[in-house]
């Protein structure tokens, strides 16, 4: 299977994605966190990201690009793959299909996570005080939504169009979501 899982900052994206990788056997990708550990590591993609992740901007698409790329040519991503936080915008959803395209493979589903917007920043503030990310902060979170409702939430029409488009209402239990996704899922195949 490959799939990709879209949700505003907040959605639960991240949790969602590796229980529904683990639970099809599949390889989670979150290009978030593949910049996280940079950053924490020292290197210089990490040096490079910060200041924007920092200010809830996107990374550079060439950037973001060669990094997905490269993660979804190793050996371990050949059994499916489920990509969070990518693509988030229209030019990497074309980069990605020129890249799936190219080796004869497309996608299955994309997992579209629906919360409330007004319970997100509450969730991402209550976020921080757990796990502490620099960019929970009021400020980078009033952009992220604004970078998200302009760049990403168009991807969800995109992807309607083209069929994909799974809709799996994002609030409540962890595990209550996690089945409904695996619901939906399930109903397609
Ligand atoms: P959230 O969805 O809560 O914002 P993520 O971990 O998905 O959390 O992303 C955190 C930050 O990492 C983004 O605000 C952005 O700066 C950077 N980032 C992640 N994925 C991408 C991407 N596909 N393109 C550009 N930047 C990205």
């Amino acid at each position: 299977m490959r799939l990709l899982i879209i949700g505003a900052p907040g959605a639960g994206k991240g949790t969602q994605a590796s229980a529904i990788a683990s639970h099809y056997g599949v390889l989670a990708i979150s290009t978030g966190d593949i910049f996280r550990a940079n950053i924490k590591g020292g290197t210089e993609l990490g040096k490079k990201v910060k200041a924007i992740m920092d200010a809830g901007d996107l990374v550079p698409d060439e950037v973001t690009d060669e990094i997905v790329v490269d993660r979804l040519g190793q050996p371990d991503a050949v059994g499916g793959f489920l990509l969070d936080g990518y693509p988030r915008n229209l030019h990497q959803v074309s980069a990605l299909d020129t890249y799936l395209s190219g080796k004869g493979e497309s996608l299955d589903a994309v997992i579209s996570l629906e919360v409330d917007p007004e319970l997100l920043t509450a969730r991402l503030l209550k976020r921080a005080e757990i796990e502490g990310r620099s960019d929970d902060n009021e400020e980078t979170i009033r952009n992220r939504m604004s970078v998200y409702s302009s760049q990403t939430e168009p991807l969800i029409d995109h992807y309607r169009q083209a069929g994909l488009l799974v809709p799996v209402d994002g609030v409540g239990e962890i595990s209550e979501v996690h089945d409904r996704i695996v619901a939906a899922l399930d109903a397609r195949a």
